[in-house]
């Protein structure tokens, strides 16, 4: 099975609590070898790899993602790019180390990139966000000597109609009501399955066919899920091929 944009959940634990956040409050759950295995063993390769969660670069994301690339590369899935949303906030040498595993196994790092969140929700750290980036910019070069890698801060302002009616936004009666922008579907190319859009895995083991959903829709809402993990095999998705 080929996957176009697979976006993985790393941690449901976060550092920060963000009035607009579309997840909802962090939770104390993170991705387990219980759910990476039965969710790639019929994976043969991904286009795009982001991860997320909650905030991947704290331990348990940390160690999702490895554990994640470990399956990876023992079942040698290609990847050709990857992606790691994060607030910036929290610096630590193995979410670096963890940057130049997955860096050094992709095949075309042209696309791949790290983005650092730096809306007005994220302002509350801005010194902190900026060594964090500068900091990491100047470790890959000097100590894994990657030179061209995207980091990025996105100080775009969240205007009220880009906030998702979700999560915490509810809560705090902000944001618009969600678009729907859900495109996954399956086709086949020869015997090849193959998945285009969006495919999302929750760290509680649902495939979700869009990243922007909060807790509560992954855990809830029929028309988000695709499957449990373990039903995420070629012979399902084969069936849902057009
Ligand atoms: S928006 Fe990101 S950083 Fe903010 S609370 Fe949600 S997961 Fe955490």
């Amino acid at each position: 099975m080929d996957l176009h944009n697979l976006i993985i959940e790393t941690t449901r634990r976060c550092n920060m609590k963000c009035d607009h956040c579309l997840r909802g409050p962090a939770q104390d759950i993170a991705m387990t070898q219980e759910v990476i295995t039965p969710f790639f063993r019929d994976v043969d390769s991904i286009d795009v790899l982001t991860f997320t969660g909650g905030e991947p670069s704290l331990p348990s994301g940390v160690m999702a993602m490895n554990l994640i690339l470990d399956t990876i590369v023992d079942k040698s899935i290609m990847i050709q790019s990857f992606f790691i949303a994060t607030n910036g906030k929290r610096w630590s040498n193995a979410f670096v180390k963890f940057i130049y595993r997955i860096y050094s196994y992709c095949e075309e790092n042209d696309t791949s990139g790290i983005k650092i969140s730096g809306d007005q929700f994220h302002s509350t750290h801005r010194n902190e966000r900026n060594e964090f980036q500068d900091k990491l910019y100047s470790t890959l070069q000097y100590d894994y000597d990657i030179e061209n890698l995207n980091i990025w801060t996105d100080n775009t302002l969240m205007s009220d109609n880009r906030i998702l009616y979700m999560g915490n936004a509810i809560d705090n009666g902000i944001g618009q009501q969600p678009i729907n922008t859900r495109d996954f579907r399956v086709g086949m190319f020869e015997d090849q399955i193959q998945v285009r859009g969006d495919v999302y895995l929750s760290s509680d083991g649902h495939v979700i066919n869009h990243c922007d959903y909060s807790y509560d829709d992954i855990a809830y809402d029929e028309d988000a899920l695709i499957c449990k993990v373990v039903d995420f095999t070629n012979e399902n998705m084969r069936r849902r091929a057009k």
